[in-house]
């Protein structure tokens, strides 16, 4: 039988603070030495790794993953996140740091323990800015500009070493002391350490035990007792031998390779952005411009809707919710407005939907919490006719300003009025042309072109996707009261941007008029009226579809409602090495972008995915290739 989903919410650690010094009461025993708890990381983990030296090495491009059982307080992370700015060389590399949390801190605990480090206050604030809510699943923490990647998972070791892929080229073992915490040492955890490891990889640990040092050596780890810090008598440290030791990380060859992205909307720009930010350079090409097409609204909401049951695709838009709201917080004074967002419980269908998912589920104020209708109309400005949840970290963007923006970095090169009409590989390269006789080669593609893309995937069987018509309406902002932050419900409405408020979309499956029809404004108004009685002012009598302006856009869907991002399946060849395709993001583009390009990046230049297997299973291409293709 299945097991019902477990609720989100992840239990924090209780702490005891003696002298500032944190120390879990449920495993008796401190986070950090009370001597000098950063010099001893420096000491143990830093040295005992020769990270100082091996960063120095790092080439361009190039990446170091650091691995780490017990994140505790971010002080080891933060040490190493210290290092690398005084030891990396000057170039685009990445430092890839993996942790796994049973008991997070709180963010106040978080904070609390690592203001003691005065020379560590700004690499901390940063942290704090990123630290995530307090629920299971994985994290990624983008940092000083993409330098540094944090991936953090909420939960059990064991779970986090089964479902996350990424190879070490160091290991920190910093559970509590193995009498105090034996989970972090068992023989099956050493066992998947050495599954994440490669020939030269290292490791150190305060501990000595012998039982701990046999079973790393016995899983192919050459171990070495070295004097421990301070009053503590030894340590081990060890590296990982082969026959044949691999030289420690050199250039990845991906670094040579070229690539292009055909698409250039918000999942396009975003993954252009992305690739770019770590030194890869890449060629974006578009029938058009940036956000010209599905992302080119002028204002659109960062939005998702939580399904009841905490199940993979729930997290999938929770981890896609939270790491969007880290993501456009870059652009926060620019085309990112974090108002708020109302989730309106705006007939009984949706209120009955609202009691079932707060009943099963525990999920942390910070993402979002219940109101109640007055404090709906106070929190929106408008007076609604009922409550909602509230997400006070949402917002709304300006998308087709944003993705000018995304697609603004030197090492985009973009090919825009040019729509791609063949795509075809020769010689190991692809070769993409376009209809104003453009011809643009590279090693590998990604398509990124929305409804449009099975056209160009050039492979037997056809993948399921599918356009729907979304329209929007600009009401004039004299027409409305309010609102100051967005509300969703049958319709969604943005705070007016200067003369107008955009409100939509509809939602026509069967429908492929290009053009903004009569119908559908009046359509839009209908709907928000019927949501939202109270928003229109009296000059609203005026608000009639036959005088508003708006926009059409398609948006791509899949049959199952679910985004696509992978590497492109071919029936019997497998997956494609060198194709992928990242789209089907529906009306939530905005939401799922940033986290599949941060997906896809992570993939593209072969540095640890961040995301879990489960995850990234559901983004697989496969699920929508279809052999049989009746061609009506
Ligand atoms: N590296 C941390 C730092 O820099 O502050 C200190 C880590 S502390 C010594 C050990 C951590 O392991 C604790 O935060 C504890 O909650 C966590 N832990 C204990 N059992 C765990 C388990 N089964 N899975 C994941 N984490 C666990």
């Amino acid at each position: 039988m299945d097991r019902a989903p477990l609720p989100p919410g992840i239990e924090p650690a209780e702490l005891a603070w003696h002298d500032g010094v944190p120390e879990s009461i449920r495993f008796g025993d401190v986070y950090f030495s009370r001597d000098n708890g950063l010099e001893e990381t420096r000491y143990v983990f830093l040295q005992h790794n020769q990270l100082p030296e091996r960063f120095a090495q790092i080439p361009e491009g190039g990446n170091f993953v650091i691995a780490e059982n017990g994140f505790g307080t971010g002080l080891n992370f933060l040490a190493a996140w210290q290092a690398w700015q005084r030891h990396a060389p000057a170039h685009a590399a990445t430092l890839h740091f993996v942790s796994v949390e049973r008991f997070p801190l709180t963010h106040e605990d978080l904070a609390r323990a690592l203001a003691q480090w005065p020379e560590l206050a700004a690499l901390a604030d940063e942290l704090l800015l990123h630290y995530p809510p307090l629920v299971r699943g994985v994290h990624r923490l983008v940092l000083a500009g993409g330098q540094v990647r944090l991936t953090l998972f909420f939960g059990d070791i064991n779970d986090a070493w089964q479902s996350l892929d990424f190879q070490a080229d160091a290991w920190f073992l910093d559970g509590f002391a193995p009498s105090r915490n034996p989970d972090m040492w068992l023989e099956n955890i050493i066992n998947k350490i050495r599954a994440h490891s490669r020939p030269g990889t290292t490791l150190a640990t305060f501990t000595s035990v012998g039982r701990i040092r046999r079973a790393l050596m016995g899983a192919g780890f050459r171990m070495e007792k070295t004097a421990g810090y301070g009053r503590k008598r030894d340590m081990l440290k060890g590296v990982l031998v082969a026959e044949n030791p691999a030289p420690i990380k050199t250039a990845p060859t991906e670094q040579q390779e070229s690539i292009a992205i055909i698409g250039a909307g918000v999942a396009g720009c975003a993954l252009a952005r992305n690739l770019a930010d770590r030194g890869y350079p890449v060629t974006l090409i578009d029938a058009h411009g940036p956000g010209a097409a599905a992302s080119g609204n002028a204002q659109g909401a960062l939005y998702v809707k939580l399904g009841v049951e905490f199940n993979d695709q729930t997290e999938l838009a929770l981890t896609a919710l939270s790491f969007a709201q880290r993501f456009y917080h870059n652009w926060r004074d620019q085309h990112w407005h974090p108002t708020g967002l109302l989730q309106l419980a705006h007939n009984s269908q949706e209120a009955d939907r609202q009691r079932r998912f707060l009943q099963r589920n525990d999920y942390p104020r910070s993402i979002f919490y219940p109101v109640t209708r007055e404090q709906a109309s106070a929190l929106t400005g408008v007076p609604t006719e009922s409550g909602g949840l509230w997400f006070p970290g949402s917002g709304w963007l300006e998308p087709a300003n944003l993705c000018k923006e995304l697609a603004n970095h030197p090492l985009i090169s973009t090919v825009f009025h040019s729509e791609v009409n063949n795509l075809r590989r020769s010689d190991g390269t692809w070769s993409i042309s376009t209809e104003n006789n453009r011809s643009i080669t590279a090693d590998r593609v990604v398509i990124c072109s929305g409804h449009l893309s099975p056209e160009l995937i050039p492979t037997k069987g056809r993948f399921r996707l599918k356009a729907i018509r979304g329209q929007v309406s600009h009401l004039p902002a004299t027409a409305l009261r309010g609102p100051t932050a967005v509300i969703c419900g049958n319709r969604y409405l943005n705070p007016a941007l200067g003369e107008f408020a955009v409100t939509g979309a509809t939602f026509d499956l069967r429908d492929n008029n290009p053009l903004p029809t009569v119908e559908s404004h009046n359509e839009n108004i209908d709907e928000l009226g019927s949501m939202l009685p109270a928003v229109f002012s009296d000059e609203s009598d005026a608000l009639r579809g036959e005088e508003l302006s708006g926009r059409v856009a398609f948006r791509c869907t899949t049959h199952d409602y679910q985004p696509v991002a992978g590497p492109v399946f071919d029936g019997e060849s497998g997956d494609l090495d060198s194709l992928y395709l990242l789209t089907g993001l529906g009306s939530k583009g905005l939401t799922y972008a940033p986290l599949l390009a941060e997906y896809l990046a992570d993939l593209l230049t072969g540095q640890p995915p961040c995301l879990p297997a489960n995850l990234a299973k559901r983004l697989e291409t496969r699920r929508l290739y279809q052999t049989n293709v009746v061609v009506s």
